[in-house]
C-alpha cells in the first residue's frame, strides 16, 4: 500500500500532514529514509520507523472465500471442517471471522476478516445490505411466487420478510433456477422463504453481499484478498 495511506491510517494525521512528515526525513523503511509519499510499502513484511519509533500498526486482512458445500461457517467446530480451516496458516490472523453465515450445504461468497467493524457494517438489519443468491428449487417457480416474494413472504411461524425480488433464469417442470435478492439475513432465510410457497431448495449459492461480488475465477474452496477497488466499496 502507499506509504502516506499507511501512516494516515496509523494515526499520523491527514495525507497532507503525513506528506510533511515524510519530506522532513522522519520516515524510514527497512533502514532507508524514504522521501516519496507514494512509496509502496508492505507493513506485514517491512519495518517502518517514524520519528524513531517502529510502526506497530497491522493492517486488517479481508478475504473473499468461495465457500464450497460441506464446510461449516464457524471459527472452530468439533468434527467439521470450517471456513477458517480453508485459510492458509500463513494468512491467518488472530480474530479472523466469517462475516455472516452460510449453511453447510450452501456455496458462494463469504467474506472473512479480522476487522470486527465490518461485521456490524454489513450485518446490522437497518443497513439493509442486499444479498443475491442463485437458487435451484424442486418445482416450477410461478408468477404468483414472484408476487408473494415481492409483497413479503410470511414464514409458517408468522415472521414476515421484507419484499424480495425473484428473477427466473430457467424453468423445467421439476426444477427452476432463479436469482433471489434479499436485504435481510434471517436464519435459513432463503430455504424458509421457498418452503413458505411449498418448494424445496436443492442448491444455494451466494453471489453478492452488498457491493462485493463473488469472483467466479476463484475455485470453490479457495480465496483471495479483496482488491483496492473492493475495499473502497466497503468504506
Ligand atoms: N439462506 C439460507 O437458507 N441458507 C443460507 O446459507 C443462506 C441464506
Amino acid at each position: 500500500m502507499r506509504l502516506d495511506k499507511l501512516l494516515s491510517e496509523c494515526g499520523y494525521g491527514s495525507r497532507g500532514q503525513v506528506k510533511k512528515l515524510i519530506r522532513s526525513k522522519q520516515v524510514s523503511i527497512d533502514g532507508e529514509i524514504v522521501l516519496a509519499d507514494n512509496h509502496n510499502v508492505d507493513p506485514q513484511l517491512q519495518t517502518v520507523i517514524v520519528s524513531g519509533k517502529m510502526l506497530t500498526h497491522r493492517t486488517n486482512v479481508y478475504y473473499m472465500l468461495h465457500k464450497p458445500a460441506g464446510v461449516v461457517t464457524a471459527v472452530s467446530d468439533e468434527g467439521n471442517r470450517t471456513v477458517i480451516d480453508l485459510i492458509d496458516p500463513s494468512d491467518r490472523r488472530p480474530g479472523l471471522y466469517p462475516v455472516g453465515r452460510l449453511d453447510k450445504d450452501t456455496e458462494g461468497l463469504l467474506l472473512i476478516t479480522d476487522n470486527g467493524q465490518l461485521g456490524y457494517q454489513l450485518l446490522l438489519p437497518h443497513k439493509k445490505v442486499t444479498k443475491r443468491y442463485e437458487v435451484v428449487v424442486n418445482e416450477r417457480v410461478t408468477a404468483a411466487d414472484q408476487e408473494a416474494f415481492a409483497e413479503g413472504i410470511v414464514f409458517h411461524g408468522g415472521t414476515t420478510c421484507k419484499p424480495a425480488r425473484l428473477t427466473i433464469l430457467s424453468h423445467g417442470d421439476e426444477e427452476s433456477r432463479v436469482l433471489l435478492d434479499i436485504s435481510e439475513g434471517k436464519f435459513h432465510q432463503v430455504k424458509k422463504m421457498f418452503l413458505s410457497v411449498g418448494k424445496k431448495v436443492t442448491y444455494l449459492k451466494r453471489l453478492t453481499m452488498g457491493p462485493i461480488e463473488l469472483d467466479e475465477s476463484i475455485p470453490p474452496g479457495s480465496y483471495r484478498s479483496l482488491n483496492e477497488a473492493e475495499l473502497e466499496q466497503l468504506k
